[in-house]
């Protein structure tokens, strides 16, 4: 990062920002945020934290060590209608100095001159929307059911789910972790020898769309340095470890199957 940030600065660019991220989409992957934040205040950056997904670890006594320097971050996303079981939306961002809000979005209309207050900041002037729902009752609210003690076993729970998942795929033969478990992601697939790089791609959608089609689990494909992968992100409370192992003994059994068909279908053309 500090290579990039330099060889703009040499270039005559005027490098201003700089995100990391705790849970990236596809990985779960955690940046070393302590280190990009170090590097951030050196250069005079502002330091973003896509917390989107990720950020509810912060919740977490055992995980939340993962995003060591997060503290360093000027702003952080985090959406709580990811892993904290919100309906869309509820979004949150939290910020370091409330300041750089209000000098970026307050305005003075002339028909709110009589509610405008000194004492507290109105919605409108922390953001680009005025009239806006509640968004952070729902929240509340499950704070106060819940607790976050409840709420830091959930997320305990998907690191475990999806550690679950690796355990079972090493019993058997073929299946390649791609990427490692983080953040209750994990993406695999199937490779028996003999097939090229293509047909391990053709043969990692046809494994998706079979168990979509069955009804049972909902695995998507996404692709890593040009592979497509199967990914799991498994963040409900209510998935089992039965569910689980049922997943991964049917996706072996189609994978095993559709390994026959990709090796016909190459015959065929040949
Ligand atoms: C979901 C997600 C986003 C986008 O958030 P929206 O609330 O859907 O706009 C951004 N970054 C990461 C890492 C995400 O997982």
């Amino acid at each position: 990062m500090e290579e990039a940030i330099c060889r703009d600065l040499d270039a005559g660019k005027k490098p201003f920002a700089v995100i990391g991220n705790i849970g990236t989409t596809n990985t779960g992957s955690i940046d070393p945020l302590e280190k990009m934040g170090a590097i951030a205040k050196k250069y005079n950056l502002w330091f973003h934290v896509d917390g989107a997904f990720g950020g509810s670890i912060l919740i977490s006594p055992i995980y939340r060590n993962l995003a060591k320097g997060v503290e360093l971050s000027d702003s952080l996303s985090w959406d709580t209608h990811k892993w904290l079981m919100q309906t869309y939306s509820c979004s949150t961002l939290i910020v370091q100095d409330k300041s750089n809000l209000l000098n970026s979005f307050t305005e003075h209309p002339e028909y709110l001159a009589d509610v405008n207050s000194s004492e507290h900041n109105d919605s409108w002037d922390l953001g680009p929307e005025m009239s806006r729902p509640h968004r952070a009752i729902k929240l509340w609210y499950t704070l106060q059911a819940t607790g976050t003690n409840l709420l830091a076993e959930l997320i305990k729970y998907s690191f475990f789910n999806a550690n679950l998942v690796k355990y079972e795929l090493n019993k058997l033969p073929n299946w390649k972790i791609i990427s490692n478990p983080s953040c209750g992601t994990i993406n695999f697939r199937y490779e028996p020898d003999g097939l090229s790089d293509e047909q391990l791609n053709t043969l990692t959608d046809c494994i998706s769309k079979e168990i979509i089609k069955s009804g049972f689990a909902y695995i998507v494909t996404t692709t890593l340095r040009e592979r497509k992968t199967l990914r799991m992100c498994i963040i409900n409370a209510n998935t089992t470890k039965d569910d689980i192992q049922r997943t991964v003994a049917l996706l072996n059994e189609i994978a095993v199957r559709e390994t026959e068909r990709v090796r016909c279908a190459s015959l065929d053309k040949a």
